[in-house]
């Protein structure tokens, strides 16, 4: 089997301060999947954030930082919460599984170790984090144009707002709204539409893409991108570049007052998040300026003036 395909099969961290335990898990596993290891709990949390494992397999009795602590320490992180904890442990009283499960892993292996189970064990729990995985990732996506929707975009936005708070920095945010959407629909009917608003987004994605920029279906035609740490004249770069981007694609548009093809019109606005302002702010200001483009005769952007 090649390395790719047990990347496919699942990423494991094996967490155990003894090394014969690790060597023997690693040969029943190994084949099968891509496998990490560590020996104490605090290096375990620092590969997870690392190495985004699909499942942990954990050792209850540990020195230092026990299995309990660092299962609890893992669901306490926003971004290690998800990942499935096995414990692996030679305590099978029912105190123990509880205390076990109260700390939230998800299920239990017993020393000593019975291949056929482990392997069945972590088969199971590999295809449920993929499932759950897929409905997190559907959840979050928007269909017809593959890029976030309202729901991640406003978990997003309250996220980025409270980092970029922590850390003095700015926050911009772009509001797109597609010109005489309505009379494209009208011209070239729905379906068309929607090949068309795909195609956008895809620009949009090729203009602002990069992590942490988010572009995200905003509803209907509209779309927005959150530039985390990007200060004013960066967002009316990005905003220069999804106005020529989309422009670019030429897409036919027979019945636009603007000019022959798609066009859009673009909102701006950056902010300094801080306690004495919300989130809103960001979105009515960004939401002004799409409006004033609008008026301005669509086919550009402009820039709102938010007071520091
Ligand atoms: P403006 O330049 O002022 O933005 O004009 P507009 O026609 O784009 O704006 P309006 O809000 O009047 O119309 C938006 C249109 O977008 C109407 C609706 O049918 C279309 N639309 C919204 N969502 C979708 C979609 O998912 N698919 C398709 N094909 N059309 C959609
Ligand atoms: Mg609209
Ligand atoms: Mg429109």
């Amino acid at each position: 089997m090649s390395w790719t395909d047990q990347a496919r099969n699942g990423r494991l961290l094996i967490v155990d301060d003894a090394m014969e335990n690790i060597q023997i898990l690693n040969h029943v596993l190994g084949d099968e999947h891509e496998v990490l290891f560590s020996m104490s709990g605090e290096k375990a949390l620092e590969l997870a954030r690392q190495h985004q494992p699909d499942l942990i397999l954990l050792d209850a009795v540990m020195p230092g930082m026990d299995g309990y602590e660092t299962c609890a320490a893992l669901r306490a992180a926003a971004d290690l919460r998800d990942i499935p904890v096995i414990f692996v442990t030679a305590l099978t009283t029912p105190e123990d599984e509880t205390r076990a499960l109260e700390a939230g892993a998800v299920d239990f292996i017993t020393k000593p170790f019975n291949v056929a189970v482990v392997r069945a064990r972590v088969r199971t729990h590999l295809t449920l984090k993929r499932q759950s995985d897929t409905m997190r990732e559907l959840t979050l996506t928007d269909a017809l144009t593959g890029v976030a929707n309202r729901r991640c975009f406003n978990d997003a936005i309250d996220n980025e707002w409270r980092r970029c708070a922590r850390g003095h920095a700015p926050l911009s945010l772009i509001m797109i709204d597609i010109d005489h959407f309505k009379l494209y629909n009208d011209a070239y009917g729905h379906q068309a539409g929607d090949a068309c608003l795909a195609q956008v987004a895809e620009a949009m994605v090729r203009c602002a893409g990069r992590s942490p920029d988010l572009v995200a279906r905003y509803g209907g035609e509209e779309f927005v991108i959150l530039l985390p740490q990007v200060d004013a004249q960066g967002a009316e770069t990005v905003a220069q570049r999804i106005l020529a981007g989309v422009y670019d694609l030429g897409i036919p548009h027979r019945m636009s007052s603007v000019g022959d093809v798609v066009t859009v019109s673009l909102g701006v606005a950056t902010i300094m998040p801080g306690e004495h302002r919300d989130v809103g702010e960001l979105v009515k200001a960004a939401d002004q300026a799409l409006y004033q483009a609008k008026e301005g005769g669509r086919d550009r952007y402009s820039v709102a003036r938010v007071p520091d």
